[in-house]
């Protein structure tokens, strides 16, 4: 069956057609592709055309899809039972392979996504400080939890209002939303609520509204606005971590948070999420201590399995390196492609993550990227017929795995440079 008939039978038994809103093709022209198989940096349809892949499952797939050291660990765990529901080997060696490349943290707790583990996290330090309110910063995504899901209320220290359905506005009311790379704001936020704050979360590399780099001197400031106000700081290190270096983001800065969660590359493409933290804060979450969390699959040992041989082959020397080279390559080769169609763009990269903006200077903040995402409809459309995938949105970042060669980068500047000539 085609791509086209899926697509119309998904769309009669699946809200939108999809699990997952982006996927819908919403934010860019035609219809959504269906990936049949994937291997390494590429994927194939159903209609059987291949597609080099720079979307890699939003960051879980940092080796490439179906890489044989991850899909052996699969199933020779999952042949032991796919689900225990009780303590098994595995979730104990992965949290110790955490631990021991994150250095700071003492104990990890595994959930099933993202946004549970954020979920948990927010909660773990209320519970700590016994505080309810918690700031985070507009352009930061950190999954769909209700309290999560706010936007910035009229003017400066207020607190937010729902941005979706479904959200009491009794729940964001302890949430205030705060504008990214704004010392000022930050600062004074915190001169007005920093001792009634639980927490403060960012993303430390903001990467869901584009790549929104902040300077270290910025995160540091986070760092020591809320050590002075004893409120927790929460890195969200969903993508970041194992991603931007071994150790995430905390690494890279050298600033490190209380508490921080983690998903993606530690499921090597198997739901999992994780929150880490010191063994004091830790140990007021259930069963040693009051804060309720729980889990039916967490700790499930098919994903702890996947989980592990990812961690085992990017802990390889030169491993980072490699895919900072090739990204960089294919940053460059962007930059130079849209200088020479003559079009007006920036390509920010940091790591294995790149984004491509139809703008220049690069935006370091959502209210200063220009809404109009039509250009990189264009570009996304002009690829995929080129046999190249970006992620179906100009908001959303594109990723490099240690899969894609130097070919895959050449072939995917020439398509580019084909495109950018029609602009
Ligand atoms: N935090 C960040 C920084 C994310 O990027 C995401 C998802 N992309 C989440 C949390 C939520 O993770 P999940 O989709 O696994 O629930």
């Amino acid at each position: 069956m085609s791509n086209a008939s899926w697509w119309t039978r998904a769309q009669a038994a699946l809200p939108g057609g999809v699990n997952s809103p982006v996927r819908a093709f919403k934010s860019v022209p035609g219809d959504p592709v269906f990936f049949r198989r994937a291997r390494g940096a590429r994927f194939e349809d159903e209609d059987g055309r291949d597609y080099i892949d720079y979307c890699q499952s939003w960051g879980p797939m940092i080796l490439g899809h179906a890489d044989p050291g991850v899909q052996a660990a699969i199933e020779e765990a999952a042949a032991e039972g796919c689900s225990f529901g009780a303590p098994s080997r595995r979730e104990v060696r992965l949290a110790e392979a955490l631990l021991e490349r994150l250095e700071v943290f003492e104990r990890v707790r595994f959930v099933s996504s993202g946004t549970e583990a954020v979920m948990s996290a927010i909660r773990l330090a209320r519970g700590f400080t016994g505080r309810d309110k918690i700031a985070k910063f507009a352009g930061c995504y950190h999954g769909h939890a209700d309290h999560l899901l706010v936007e910035a209320g009229s003017g400066l220290a207020t607190f937010g209002t729902p941005s979706s359905g479904g959200v009491p506005a009794d729940f964001s009311r302890h949430t205030a939303v705060l504008p990214l790379a704004d010392p000022e704001a930050l600062e004074a936020f915190f001169a007005a609520h920093g001792d009634e704050l639980a927490c403060l979360i960012i993303e430390p590399v903001p990467a869901n509204a584009g790549l929104l780099v902040q300077t270290p001197e910025y995160l540091q400031l986070c760092r020591d606005l809320t050590a002075k106000h004893g409120a927790l700081l929460i890195f969200d290190e969903v993508i970041t971590g194992f991603r931007v270096a071994r150790g995430g983001a905390r690494e890279l800065f050298g600033i490190t948070p209380d508490l921080a969660t983690y998903g993606k590359i530690i499921g090597g493409g198997m739901p999992v999420g994780a929150y880490a933290s010191s063994a004091e804060i830790m140990k007021h979450i259930s069963p040693d201590g009051p804060v309720y969390q729980a889990g039916t699959l967490s700790g499930n040992p098919v994903a702890m399995a996947a989980g592990l041989a990812t961690l085992e082959k990017i802990g390889r020397d030169g491993f980072y390196e490699d895919l900072e080279r090739k990204t960089a390559k294919l940053a460059t080769g962007l930059r130079a492609a849209s200088a020479a169609a003559g079009v007006t763009a920036s390509v920010v990269q940091l790591g294995s993550l790149f984004w491509t903006v139809f703008q220049d200077p690069a935006p370091v903040a959502v209210e200063q990227v220009d809404g109009d995402m039509s250009r990189y409809g264009a570009l996304h459309r002009g690829l995929l017929e080129r046999g190249v995938y970006l992620a179906p949105s100009g908001w959303e970042v594109g990723f490099v795995s240690s899969a894609h060669d130097d070919g895959d980068v050449e072939k995917t500047l020439s398509a580019v440079a084909e495109v950018l000539a029609d602009f």
